[in-house]
């Protein structure tokens, strides 16, 4: 990576997500010299709770969501909602967004986190009545469908939720909240490997089951189908049977939103995901890449604590210190919206996977840093 000194004049950061607004919030809090921090976020939104998104489907308001909006009022701080930076320039250091503004900045920090995926091996997901589900904009499609199609079908809606893990099962637990009936078709028989035991996951499993959740592991659909433009009605799995059902969910993993780095020529991982080294530093010098979208050691994570340590070293480094990332084998705890699972790192390939990130050091802006880390405790139990 290159070695830079970076200035701190004018930072710019390109997301507003919530590893963006723990960035702006340390920085602001651990700044002791002049700087303006402008924030361009493309969701119209201030940023908000996406690991509480679920909490918007059992009667909670995009307000009850928001994170500390006292961050962004600060007088160093310029949010720029409902933009979107489209290019990059590295060589004038400015970026340029979809309404025509062009900012300079000193220092660029990309938080542009990640696109939820769809199954490519399946037909028909941009069928009317097919979701992801990753921000509030997809959750509020995704509640008005449902409440006009259950009022034209006059009968409690069927949902399927495709591809399992934790966040699959999140979601299916939403759609109970919203009196929709769901089956869960995971992508493969352990499909809460990466964050689970078999043991917990049966545990999990007939959790689910006691709350009205069917987890059909045997079969895999194949296609969606619809008969009509008031959106799917059925999907056809790879046994030859059809299941009717009204709204289907994808829950199949994430792409990390690296297009603006890879057309900038900024090295991104083959796979994906801006390549970063142990400060965050990304292959151009005065740019540095936090969050989902990051690459490092291997792999993108798509969990939220690594990336706000990921700030937090990034705040260091912006404001003249040295800190590093580290992953030291501890497991992460992951938070579910119906069931609570802790020290992951005792089930087997998670015991491997699952790391707790933190810092080694820190020799400026301050100490003290957590990184929103929970207590780990072993449990699994409804909550
Ligand atoms: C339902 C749900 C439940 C979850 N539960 C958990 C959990 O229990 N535990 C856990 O650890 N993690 C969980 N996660 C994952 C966690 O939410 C993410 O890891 C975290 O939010 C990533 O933050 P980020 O800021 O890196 O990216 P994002 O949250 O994706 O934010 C990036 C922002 O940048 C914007 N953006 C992208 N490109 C541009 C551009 N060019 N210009 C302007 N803006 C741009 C995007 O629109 C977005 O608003 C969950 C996620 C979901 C969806």
């Amino acid at each position: 990576m290159n070695e830079a000194i970076l200035t701190t004049e004018e930072i710019v950061v390109v997301g507003a997500g919530m590893v963006a607004h723990r960035f702006v919030e340390s920085l602001i809090s651990r700044a002791e010299k002049p700087m303006h921090v402008t924030v361009i976020g493309d969701e119209g939104l201030h940023p908000y709770d996406r690991v509480g998104l679920t909490g918007f489907l059992r009667g909670g308001t995009p307000q009850g969501l928001e994170l500390d909006r006292s961050v962004f009022d600060d007088f160093r701080v310029r949010f720029l909602a409902d933009d979107r930076v489209l290019r990059i320039d590295t060589a004038g250091r400015t970026v340029t967004t979809r309404s025509r503004r062009v900012i300079r900045y000193d220092t660029l920090v990309l938080a542009t986190g990640s696109y939820a995926a769809t199954p490519e091996d399946i037909d028909g997901t941009d069928l009317v009545g097919c979701f992801v589900y990753r921000t509030l904009d997809d959750l509020e499609r995704l509640d008005r469908y449902a409440a006009a199609r259950g009022r034209v079908a006059g009968r409690p809606l069927r949902g399927a939720i495709i591809g399992g893990g934790l966040l699959g099962l999140d979601a299916a637990d939403a759609l109970v909240a919203m009196g929709i009936q769901p089956s869960v078709f995971p992508h493969s028989e352990h499909h809460t490997s990466r964050q689970l035991s078999p043991s917990d996951e049966r545990e999990v499993t007939a959790l689910m089951e006691a709350r009205g959740i069917e987890v059909r592991s045997g079969v895999r659909p194949t296609r969606i189908i619809t008969e009509s433009s008031a959106g799917v009605s059925a999907l056809e799995l790879d046994d030859g049977s059809i299941e009717p059902v009204d709204v289907v969910l994808f829950a199949v993993g994430v792409r990390p939103r690296d297009e603006l780095a890879r057309n900038a020529s900024i090295e991104v991982a083959p796979a994906g995901g801006i390549v970063i080294d142990e400060r965050c530093r990304t292959s151009e010098p005065h740019i540095l890449a936090i969050g989902e979208v990051a690459w490092f050691e291997g792999r993108c994570v798509g969990l939220l604590a690594p990336g706000l340590v990921m700030a937090e070293v990034a705040t260091t480094r912006v404001l003249g210190g040295d800190a590093i990332l580290r992953s030291n084998g501890d497991p992460s705890m992951l938070g579910l919206r119906s069931v609570r699972i802790a020290d992951v790192g005792e089930s087997g390939r998670a015991d491997r996977e699952a790391q707790e990130w933190n810092m080694s050091s820190s020799r400026a802006g301050g100490s003290g840093i957590t990184a929103g880390r929970t207590p780990r405790v072993r449990a699994l139990q409804a909550i």
